[in-house]
């Protein structure tokens, strides 16, 4: 007998019909022998619709503390509702709240870490034959205040509470029926991946691919716990992400993703003496802006440029922050541009293939697009362009490393 973790995400549990759809899988599930844990969203845009009234009363900084405490309340409704759907089917069922499932974590409010769950009860409550329904994205510091995860965030608390129960696997059903080569809903042509690695998902997690939250994936990394992304609306098997030792096929590229959400900041004639980026770089830290790309020219003259990327959400913040700085340090100036976007593409089988970053930049200049910056790592090449070229840019790509005929880099190592 097996024990299977199972998310429904927001668009699943959106009306009464999909409700009672997915306790009809659940209970499907537990006819055919195995113990079940079901881990639910709220419904399809109440999220949305409970941080703007948190912020139609709070404005652009309500309590953090408050808005937990609002925002966690969608997915209360979507167990109860959840809960009485399964019992209607003859099955016993109860829910649990992060606090009533022992979800612990710390009091960063909004963006809450899981420091670990006291899973006895609901190990009883299996045991016992029950359906366990769990509410996703909240959790309880020690003593006791509501928490959340951050947006996405049930994905991480179905694979946490895998972990927890040493569940044999966890399955994340949703609105597409697997991981795509890119985002279905930008490039129609994108194709289903069987397998991916953790460190594939979390490089398509991190660049921009919101089929799973981050998080969810290094949990899963951590723990061993392999997901398998599938559809709310029908059975065909979806995505697994496992260990890359399962993985058979090693695409040179297995995703492009893009990421609207950033911004970037360039600061001009700078000194170029030691320290100089610490300076710049040690405010933004501590006010906890998350820098991701860092271009620094070669210096000329004695001074030098530097460019970052910031979260977008951040960028008025960073560029206070970095003109205070540039001004101390006497710059001559600090540009900002938020109307950018990060595209990349991700493969494990880079590792082992020359040629990747050229390909790509030919394809992006044929389409006549700038590249404003470049990043590699071993797994990955992103590029900051124009946002309007977004679109474009995605698809080009996807037709050159992923589409039918798309031909193998010249060069291997
Ligand atoms: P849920 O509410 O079930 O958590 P999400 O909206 O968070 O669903 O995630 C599913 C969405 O992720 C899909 O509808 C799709 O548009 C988007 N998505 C982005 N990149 C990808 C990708 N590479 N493969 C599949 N879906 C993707
Ligand atoms: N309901 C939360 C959100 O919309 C958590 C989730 O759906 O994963 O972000
Ligand atoms: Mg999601």
């Amino acid at each position: 007998m097996s024990l299977i973790v199972q998310k429904f995400g927001g668009t699943s549990v959106g009306d009464v019909e999909r409700i009672l759809n997915v306790a009809r899988r659940v209970v499907a599930t537990k006819e055919a022998g195995h113990r079940v844990a079901v881990v639910v969203s709220a419904m399809a845009g109440e999220t949305n619709h409970l941080v703007d009234l948190a912020r139609a009363i709070g404005g652009d900084a309500p309590d953090p503390r408050e808005y937990d405490a609002l925002v966690s309340t969608g997915e209360q409704k979507t167990i109860a509702l959840l809960s009485m759907a399964i019992q209607k089917l003859g099955h016993k069922a109860q829910s649990f709240t992060g606090a009533q499932m022992g979800m612990r974590t710390d009091r960063s409010y909004t963006r809450a870490r899981i420091e670990r769950i006291d899973a006895e009860r609901l190990h009883t409550v299996l045991n016992q034959g029950m359906i366990a329904v769990l509410a996703g994205f909240q959790g309880v510091d020690d003593e006791g205040n509501i928490t959340t995860l951050g947006r996405g965030g049930s994905d991480t608390s179905a694979v946490a509470v895998a972990a927890a129960l040493q569940a044999d696997v966890c399955e994340i059903y949703t609105d597409v029926d697997g991981v795509y080569t890119c985002d279905p809903r930008v490039v129609p042509a994108a194709r289903k991946v069987h397998r991916l690695s953790y460190d594939e998902m979390l490089e398509m997690a991190s660049l921009g691919a919101k089929v799973l939250q981050i998080r969810s994936v290094k949990f899963a990394k951590r723990y061993g716990v392999p997901i398998h992304v599938r559809s709310s609306f029908s059975d065909v098997e979806g995505t697994w992400v496992t260990r890359e030792e399962d993985v058979m096929e090693q695409l040179v590229v297995s995703g492009v993703t893009f990421n609207r959400s950033e911004a970037k900041i360039n600061i001009r004639g700078v000194k170029d003496v030691p320290g100089v980026a610490a300076e710049l770089f040690t405010p933004l830290s501590d006010a906890g802006v998350v820098v991701d790309m860092i271009i620094q020219n070669v210096g000329q003259d004695g001074t030098t440029d530097m460019t970052f990327t910031v979260p977008e959400s951040d960028f008025v913040r960073a560029m206070t922050l970095t003109k205070e700085v540039a001004n101390k340090l006497g710059a001559a100036e600090v540009l900002g541009n938020d109307s950018i976007v990060k595209v990349s593409v991700v493969g494990l089988g880079m590792k082992d293939h020359a040629g990747v970053a050229a390909r790509m930049f030919r394809c992006l200049a044929k389409e006549g697009i700038n590249l404003q910056l470049i990043s590699t790592s071993e797994i990955k090449i992103s590029v900051v362009v124009d946002a309007k070229y977004c679109e474009l840019a995605v698809r080009a790509l996807h037709a050159e490393f992923c589409e039918d005929g798309a031909a193998e880099p010249s060069v291997e190592n």
